[in-house]
């Protein structure tokens, strides 16, 4: 059994899409396990550069299946368009198959994330406002849809007279909004079932069938392991977990399957939204810093937000791959740090004067600052560097403190956006030193 999990160990944005569509070229899986289409994985490849929300990375790839689990958020419409999108660009036709266990994100999931984003007012969240929080609570207070209900009306009309009671009373009460009909939503659902039909099946037993045959399979996590529920900066997390941990449960696999865990580390951070950051930016620093990151600047690929930028933080990603349980590191961006005399990293925090190496509770890193180290930086451009051993000195040392500080080998260093920019597999067989 071969299963590798592409997962972050940040806050999410380190470049898994790119990531996922390199190591796809050498799999014939591809499978979303969390989320839905709340976050964008940028992809540059051949056939040019791509947001993907919902979509798996491996999309580019005409034999490589492609799976969203039965973990994922499905918006129906949202998955339709992403797929016809990326054909009419000229992308092959994928192979895409939707667990029929999969739950639906139904238009009041994405009314109800709006309207109480509206209502916090100051203290929202900074929602993507795709309708995955409201999704997962009515998943886990079990008033949630599976795909396969659409087949079945009586069951789906019972399904949602239920949901609709108390939404609506929060509709009308809380909100001052017009209530949703049945009838009218039925509907919809009804039309909505005739077009993913194509796509479902039990992909639980599909995938069992491929780790028989020892078929290649990537998980492809979304956002970062900060912001996980339990292990994150909760209440700033995401309401699914992006832990490779999960990829299993999500994708429904066995957990003794997943061997690789590929933690994708970004350069520096970045933090869309609120929460706390410990080694945020500011300011003209922060303005360069964003300008010069990823692809076309750090930019959220679903929002056009700007993307709260910071140093390397040690300490956060030292925790992030420890949760992820990482083999190894795919450190990415490392081109965009080429501009700096000297670059800052975060090995430490300060908490009430207490020097700290461990992630501290969310309760306490609104306290936290961090203690920097300054590396030299290498001031060239090394984005058509392909080994390891042509990088100059100074990003070597970078690349080998970073490696230091979170405990996990770096086996790959991406140089650039596009598909082949990229070092690696530099060690022959990862294992975490932890
Ligand atoms: P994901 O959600 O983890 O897939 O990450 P995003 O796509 O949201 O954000 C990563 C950004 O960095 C995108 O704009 C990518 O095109 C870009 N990117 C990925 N790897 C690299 C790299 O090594 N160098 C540069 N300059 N950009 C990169």
């Amino acid at each position: 059994m071969s299963v590798t999990a592409i997962v972050g160990a940040n806050w999410g944005d380190e470049g898994k899409g790119k990531m996922t569509d390199y190591l796809a070229g050498e799999s014939d899986y591809v499978v979303r396990f969390q989320g839905g289409n709340n976050a964008g994985h940028t992809v540059i490849n051949d056939y040019g550069m791509f947001a993907l929300h919902l979509l798996p990375s491996g999309v580019f790839h005409a034999n490589v299946v492609n799976i969203l689990g039965p973990g994922v958020a499905l918006n129906i419409a949202a998955f339709l368009r992403e797929r016809e999108e990326i054909i009419s660009r000229g992308v092959p036709e994928p192979v895409l198959r939707v667990s029929d266990r999969a739950q639906l994100v139904m238009p009041y999931h994405v009314l109800f994330d709006k309207y109480e984003e509206d209502r916090l007012g100051k203290r929202k969240f900074g929602s993507t406002q795709a309708g995955i929080a409201p999704f997962y609570a009515d998943k886990y207070v079990k008033v949630g849809v599976q795909v396969a209900d659409l087949f079945n009306v009586d069951r789906l009309r019972s399904r949602i007279e239920s949901a609709l009671v108390p939404k609506n009373i929060l509709l009308e009460h809380l909100y001052g909004k017009p209530t949703i009909s049945v009838e009218d939503l039925l509907t919809d659902l009804l039309h909505d079932a005739e077009r993913i039909k194509p796509f479902l099946c039990d992909t639980t037993a599909l995938l069992h069938d491929a780790l028989v045959a020892d078929k290649r399979v990537l998980l492809e996590g979304q956002l970062g392991a900060l912001r996980d529920p339990d292990h994150g900066i909760y209440p700033w997390s995401t309401s699914s977990s992006p832990l490779a941990g999960f990829g299993a449960v999500g994708a429904g696999i066995p957990p003794y399957a997943v061997q690789r865990i590929v933690s994708v580390v970004k350069a520096y951070s970045t933090c869309v939204g609120a929460g706390p950051f410990v080694t945020e930016i500011l300011g003209q620093q922060a303005h360069e810093l964003r300008e010069r990151g990823g692809a076309e600047g750090e930019y959220g690929a679903t929002t056009g937000r700007p993307r709260r930028v910071g140093w390397f933080d040690g300490v956060a990603t030292r925790y992030g791959c420890r949760v992820q349980g990482a083999t190894e590191v795919a450190l990415t961006l490392l081109d965009v740090l080429g501009y700096l005399d000297e670059i800052p990293v975060c090995g430490a925090y300060e908490v009430d004067g207490e020097i700290r190496n461990d992630f501290p509770v969310p309760a306490e890193l609104d306290y936290a600052k961090p203690v920097y180290q300054n590396l030299p930086g290498w001031k060239r451009d090394i984005s058509s560097v392909r080994e390891f051993k042509n990088l100059p000195f100074q990003a070597q040392d970078y690349v080998k403190c970073i490696e230091e500080l979170v405990g996990v080998p770096v086996n790959w260093i991406s140089v650039g956006p596009a598909r082949e920019s990229i070092i690696g597999p530099i060690i022959e067989q990862p294992v975490a030193a932890w």
